[in-house]
């Protein structure tokens, strides 16, 4: 027969699965030679066999007497003696702490005659009885399933009679009364009298922390945290200490830094003559624990000096349970303290300062994706407090905006013109409404996933957005929207949450966010220890100079069509397309290559030799088109085109399937002067430039090739371009053309590809589309059944399916370094921010992940963790 109990002298942290963590760190601690009240603990797997049989086995109840044996050999004390009784707790305690949720029950051993003996032995009859009318509650509540709230009736009721502000008030005699009051409940039940027998309240305890393994509360706390209905619970037999012997006794919670702020120093809460659940059940208003410092000078030190060492044992930040009987400081539990993200990041840092951690543990202390939450702006939690959500929708990209409600990208772009803060509010978006989401605070759409335009797009301009918020209905005609029936004009203030999905009616105070101090010491740290690079997704020099702030090695991907949506622009974009030859497509050509270079020089300019990676036009033309009536009037005015022609023109454009259609490098395919001008205004803003003394080596990338044979072609295209500028203006330079892998017939090529593509980076966004057979904007119907019903562990769009698509990603680079070696290769989908995909790419062999500015730094810290987790496996094992 396998062991079933362990004295806290015979266990260790390491054994949690066995002992529960509870136990565990109760034995720990005792091994430390903290002051550990004596106990034992009973195993997960003798609650597993009680499971099984529902009585505890014969073996069990003999190891529990030997058990209960040798705890009095320590103790001096009696389990179930008439004189000088050993009290006792009987604890839960799982392998995963689960707070709240199984039960305790204190004091157990008292019954009538022992009360008395304790009263006089301890000569406090006040303490002996409270002690008992504590075990009467709690024992009837937790063993006998008496509702709690009789219990705490009879002592309101007292308090009331009499005028008593705390239970500090009551007398001996009102104790008395209490403990023959609660008798009363127990007698008017079906359960009958309370037990007198010690040996049967113990064993009838722990039948019920076992049994509370399966209470309603705790297995929808399992299930809402996945953890495993296999795991079951240990129980914990403690000799019971005193918080509520006097004025020189107390009990109280303790975290060894401050977890909100991770400020170092000890930080928590305790009282007086209490015990127990007191302190968090809010039955007095506890003290902070810096006033020990005054009332027990002696014993606060104790406890900070307890703190440093276990804080320094596990070199983590502890949340620790005290409890002190006449001025003598017991520990009752310690476990890792749950901790905000900046708190987390402050305490990471600190802890190497003191040299508790190295560099890599303080890296891997840190949740990546908690990162992000400390650097968007948020809502002041106070004034948030005040305000009623209205709606929800997903949290497409973080941040908190406040500002009055608009319907239309121009309305939007001319409120804003005269100063006005606006959320763009709309049904959806398309490309056409960049204008009017880079003029406003925030984006909300009611329709739309995490991969939608806007959604893609707000976070690109990190940006506030919530999309795909069901409820809201958006009517263009009125201006108005509606949430159930409350309508939302025009104008009107609304706070939208980009971190939450939530949206609230009103404006909200909020405050910013900026790397430093520790966060930027961490990121500092991660940078030097990861392998693969984090590079920014960035359309314009703002965005860039945010993801640099942020610490950016380059940019991984610009999208040049960003570009061309500003009105002046789109009005040139669209004399191109409507053209009708080549001639006609001069002048709109010349007139964008102005434009371009100028914005390539910004960004060349602000790399200061950081790497930026160019990639040339991709979305379907007829993006750039004018769809109603109003719009293709003013088009019709602005290009001398008669309506009737644009028209046609436009329907011939159009596209059953545009995602599918004629895009990516088709366009250059057909269109060869469109790359050509790309490329020019390139070398235009790399040669001025040059004249400054400044050397760029351009990074050329090619959207959507399938195979050589186009890749090859275009590269030609983009080579001629490039050595016919650097032969004319005796340039030198070094450059690089490569290719986008993004189609699954890409991957499975890759080899060939690779023969003529200087680098390689995944667009996850289309080949998760394309693989999946996913349309990305239409996704969000089916999306959340397909998560809900667990037939997709994750949504592919923002982690990565390492199973499928990643499969063919691990081709596509086996195949691509065949061919070259040393190839690079990045990912520049979303998914590349996506901290449990970073670990993937990590193992795959991916040289750098590119993501939006406000990702930069969560891929940071992911990429470093990553590298530190799979150093020591050498090959892919995936
Ligand atoms: P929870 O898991 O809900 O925190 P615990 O088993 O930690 O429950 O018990 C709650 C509180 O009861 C402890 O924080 C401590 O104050 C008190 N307690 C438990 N065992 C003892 C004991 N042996 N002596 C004194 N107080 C105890
Ligand atoms: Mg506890
Ligand atoms: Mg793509």
């Amino acid at each position: 027969m396998t062991k079933q109990i362990y004295n806290f002298s015979e266990g260790s942290s390491q054994m949690s699965n066995l002992l529960g963590g509870k136990g565990a760190n109760l034995a720990e601690m005792t091994r430390m030679g903290l002051p550990v009240p004596h106990g034992f603990t009973i195993t997960t797997e003798a609650c597993h066999e009680y499971q099984l049989r529902h009585n505890l086995s014969a073996e069990l109840l003999q190891e529990l007497d030997q058990a209960l044996d040798s705890l009095s050999t320590v103790t001096g004390k009696k389990f179930g003696a008439a004189k000088d009784p050993l009290l006792v707790s009987v604890r839960s305690g799982a392998a995963i702490s689960m707070p709240g949720m199984m039960d305790t029950i204190l004091n157990i051993g008292l019954n009538d005659e022992s009360v008395s003996i304790l009263a006089r032995l301890t000569g406090n009859e006040r303490f002996a009885y409270d002690s008992y009318r504590r075990l009467l509650a709690m024992f009837g509540n937790v063993v006998f399933g008496l509702p709690e709230t009789a219990f705490d009736q009879i002592l309101t009721d007292i308090k009331k009679a009499k005028n008593y502000d705390s239970d500090l008030d009551l007398t001996i005699d009102d104790l008395k009364e209490i403990v023959s009051r609660f008798k009363e409940i127990y007698a008017d039940s079906d359960q009958g009298e309370f037990p007198q027998d010690p040996k049967e309240q113990l064993l009838a305890a722990v039948n019920a922390v076992f049994d509370s393994w399966n209470n309603h509360r705790a297995q929808i706390y399992r299930q809402e945290n996945h953890i495993s209905e296999a795991l079951g619970t240990a129980v914990n037999i403690q000799e019971m200490v005193f918080g509520n012997f006097g004025q020189d006794s107390g009990t109280g919670v303790a975290f060894t830094r401050n977890p909100s702020t991770g400020e170092a120093g000890l930080f928590g809460e305790y009282l007086i003559n209490a015990q127990g659940e007191d302190v968090v059940a809010g039955i007095r208003t506890p003290q902070p624990v810096s006033v020990l410092q005054v009332s027990m000078p002696v014993l606060y030190a104790q406890l900070l000096d307890t703190a440093q060492k276990i804080e320094a044992h596990y070199r983590d930040m502890q949340d620790m349970e005290f409890t002190i009987e006449q001025g003598k400081m017991y520990l009752l539990q310690t476990r890792s303290g749950k901790r905000t993200p900046t708190a987390a990041v402050r305490i990471a840092v600190d802890m190497v300062q003191e040299g508790l951690l190295t560099k890599e543990d303080a890296i891997l202390s840190v949740e990546a994706e908690s990162i992000a939450k400390m650097l968007h702006p948020e809502f002041d939690p106070e004034d948030l407090k005040k305000h009623q959500v209205l709606t929800n929708g997903l949290p497409a990209s973080p941040g908190a905006a406040t500002g009055q409600v608009y319907f239309t990208s121009a309305d939007a772009k001319k409120a804003s013109d005269q100063g006005i803060k606006v959320v763009l509010v709309r049904s959806d978006t398309s490309p056409e409404d960049i204008e009017g989401m880079i003029a406003s605070q925030a984006i909300v759409t009611s329709r739309g996933g995490m991969t939608s335009h806007a959604a893609v797009v707000a976070r690109g301009m990190a940006s506030t957005g919530v999309v795909g918020a069901h409820d809201l209905e958006v009517d263009y005609d009125s201006k108005t929207a509606s949430v159930k029936g409350q309508v939302i004009h025009e104008g009107d203030w609304i706070s939208v949450d980009g971190s939450s999905g939530n949206l609230y009616l009103g404006q909200i105070k909020s405050r910013d966010a900026v790397i430093r101090g520790e966060l930027s010491q961490l990121l500092d740290w991660a940078k030097q220890t990861a392998r693969m690079g984090v590079y920014t997704n960035a359309d314009t020099p703002k965005d860039f100079q945010k993801a640099l702030d942020f610490g950016a090695d380059g940019i991984g991907l610009t999208r040049t069509e960003h570009m061309f949506f500003k009105s002046e622009r789109l009005l040139q974009m669209r004399r191109l397309i409507l053209a009708e030859n080549k001639i006609d497509r001069q002048d709109p050509l010349s007139k964008l290559l102005a434009m371009q270079q100028g914005d390539f020089y910004e960004i060349y300019r602000l790399a200061a030799g950081k790497e930026v990676t160019i990639r040339l036009l991709d979305p379907p033309l007829h993006e750039f088109l004018p769809h109603d009536e109003k719009e293709i009037a003013a088009v019709s005015q602005q290009t001398g085109l008669s309506v009737e022609k644009l028209r046609a023109r436009i329907e011939s454009l159009k596209e059953s399937n545009p995602m599918l259609g004629h895009r990516g490098d088709r366009l250059a395919v057909t269109f060869p002067d469109i790359y050509e001008m790309q490329v020019q205004a390139i070398m235009n803003a790399v040669l001025r430039l040059h004249d400054q003394g400044v050397n760029v080596n351009p990074h050329i990338m090619i959207p959507l090739t399938n195979s050589k044979a186009e890749m090859g072609w275009v590269r030609r295209l983009v080579v001629d371009k490039i050595e016919e500028t650097m032969a004319k203006h005796k340039l030198s330079m070094t450059y690089t053309v490569g290719t986008m892998i993004e189609t699954p017939r890409a991957c499975v090529v890759a080899d060939e590809i690779a023969e003529v593509s200087d680098f390689f980076s995944f667009g996850t966004n289309d080949l998760t589309q394309l693989t999946l057979a996913f349309s990305r904007d239409d996704v969000a119907s089916f999306m959340s059944d397909y998560l809900k019903k667990g037939i997709l562990p994750a949504d592919p769009f923002q982690t990565v399916d390492t199973q499928g698509v990643g499969q063919l990603m691990k081709i596509a680079i086996d195949k691509g370094r065949r061919t070259k070696p040393n190839l690079d290769i990045g990912v520049c989908g979303e998914v590349g921010g996506d901290a449990a995909s970073i670990d993937f790419f990590e193992k795959i062999g991916v040289s750098y992940v590119s993501c939006s500015p406000y990702r930069v730094p969560v891929a940071r810290m992911a990429a470093a963790q990553a590298h530190i987790r799979n150093r020591t496996a050498k090959v892919a094992l995936v």
